[in-house]
C-alpha cells in the first residue's frame, strides 16, 4: 500500500485495506461472469486506491461517505453527484 496511505484523505490505511480486499474479491466475480463493464469500474477503483485520488469524488473532488465505499468500493462519485448523474441519464432516456 505505502504511498496510498499518505495521499488518503478519509480513508484510514486499515479501512483501504480492507475495501482493497473488497475490491479484489469484486474483480474475481466480474471476472468470473466476463462483466467487462463491471470488471473496468473495479479496476479503476483500484487504480485509485493506489495513486491516492481513492475516496474524493470525481465530480466535485469531496470526500465520498465511507459508509457509501463499504457499500460500493467501486463508487467514483458522493452521493449528490451520483444522482445528479443517474437523474441527468434518466432525462436523456425519455
Ligand atoms: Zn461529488
Amino acid at each position: 500500500m505505502g504511498t496510498a496511505e499518505n495521499a488518503m484523505h478519509s480513508v484510514d490505511s486499515e479501512t483501504a485495506a480492507e475495501l482493497e480486499r473488497m475490491l479484489l474479491s469484486e474483480r474475481a466475480r466480474a471476472a468470473r461472469k466476463q462483466a467487462t463493464w463491471e470488471l473496468e469500474v473495479v479496476e479503476l477503483a483500484l487504480a485509485r486506491l493506489a495513486d491516492g485520488s481513492y475516496g474524493a469524488c470525481r465530480q466535485c473532488g469531496a470526500a465520498i461517505a465511507l459508509a457509501r465505499l463499504l457499500a460500493q468500493p467501486s463508487a467514483a462519485h458522493c452521493l449528490a453527484c451520483q444522482q445528479n448523474i443517474e437523474r441527468r441519464y434518466q432525462v436523456e432516456q425519455e
